[in-house]
């Protein structure tokens, strides 16, 4: 079998924590664009992203405030009409069009990407439901976890719909994101940890669209190996490490901060959680499996 290792050009050092779906006073969020930077900075992240509803943050805007550090990646909400749709790395205003596979495209033809927000928000638990994400073609990615949900009605967690949809042979990223709009209690919930060498915001994109980086909510992965058919994962922080394939079958569950599995004969797709600590975790990326 072949195993595609989304982790292979991670760099041995310079892991780069950041979240990608913050809103400020331009929008629906309580603080102001410098007063949230620098909470993030504070926290420690490496880098942000501002994501206010259909409102472009890019480049000019944050050249005019000081960056604390942060490397400050150009982000905007698709809001209006439909679905939230993240675009990371935009370049420009997208057109909140109904038809979302249109907004979908749009941010195709630039240098940014595509995250499906929150999907099991609202008291349905289907804000963006499976059938669209299902349809949809060339988004990037979707939060599984969305912080600020965990305040509202649904869920912060999307792993159902994402094995749904890696089951079916789809490559789609796993997200984890604050969705900050109050100060304190928002800030600091879910983030990605991007393997790069590269620290501009295009090595940043970059990265994350080869799958490079891990989402979590409070768990170190320190280590993940591909040998042959095996995979090794550590996880300092983790009391226990679960090993998923599809459609959402647990295939190894270990108490321990370590796992190596062999990958199973018939999968398609392998991927690992990290359970620490007060309901913390960290996600791996799917590894897809292709048989010779
Ligand atoms: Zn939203
Ligand atoms: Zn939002």
């Amino acid at each position: 079998m072949t195993i595609e290792n989304p982790y292979l050009d991670a760099p041995a050092s310079q892991w780069l924590r950041g979240n990608l779906h913050t809103h400020t006073t331009a929008s629906d969020g309580a603080q102001p664009i410098q007063k949230v930077i620098a909470d993030y900075a504070t926290l420690g992240h490496d880098f942000l992203a501002i994501s206010d509803h259909d409102i472009l943050t890019d480049a000019d805007d944050y050249a005019k405030l000081d960056a604390h550090g942060l490397v400050l990646l150009p982000g905007n909400e698709v809001t209006a009409n439909g679905p939230h749709l993240l675009h990371v790395g935009a370049d420009k205003l997208i057109e909140p069009a109904a038809d979302r596979q249109q907004v979908i495209d749009d941010i195709n033809t630039g240098t940014g990407f595509t995250v499906v927000n929150h999907p099991n928000w609202l008291v349905d638990f289907n804000h963006c439901p499976f059938e669209l994400m299902d349809k949809w073609q060339g988004y990037a990615g979707m939060e599984i976890y969305n912080g600020t949900i965990g305040r509202l009605d649904g869920s912060p967690y999307a792993t159902d719909k994402w094995d749904r949809l890696l089951s079916q042979g789809r490559r789609v990223w796993g997200f984890a994101h604050d969705d900050s709009h109050l100060p304190g209690a928002d800030v600091g919930l879910g983030w990605n940890v991007v393997g790069t060498a590269d620290r501009s915001p295009a090595g940043i994109v970059a990265a994350m669209r080869r799958g490079c980086f891990y989402p979590s909510t409070g768990v170190t992965i320190s280590k993940i190996e591909v040998t042959g058919n095996r995979i090794r994962i550590e996880s300092p922080d983790a009391d226990r490490i679960i090993a998923y394939q599809q459609v959402g079958r647990e295939f190894a569950n270990v108490k321990a901060a370590t796992l190596e599995v062999e990958v199973p004969a018939k999968a398609s797709y392998v991927r690992f959680e990290c359970l620490g600590r007060g309901g913390n975790a960290a996600w791996t990326q799917p590894f897809f499996i292709t048989a010779d």
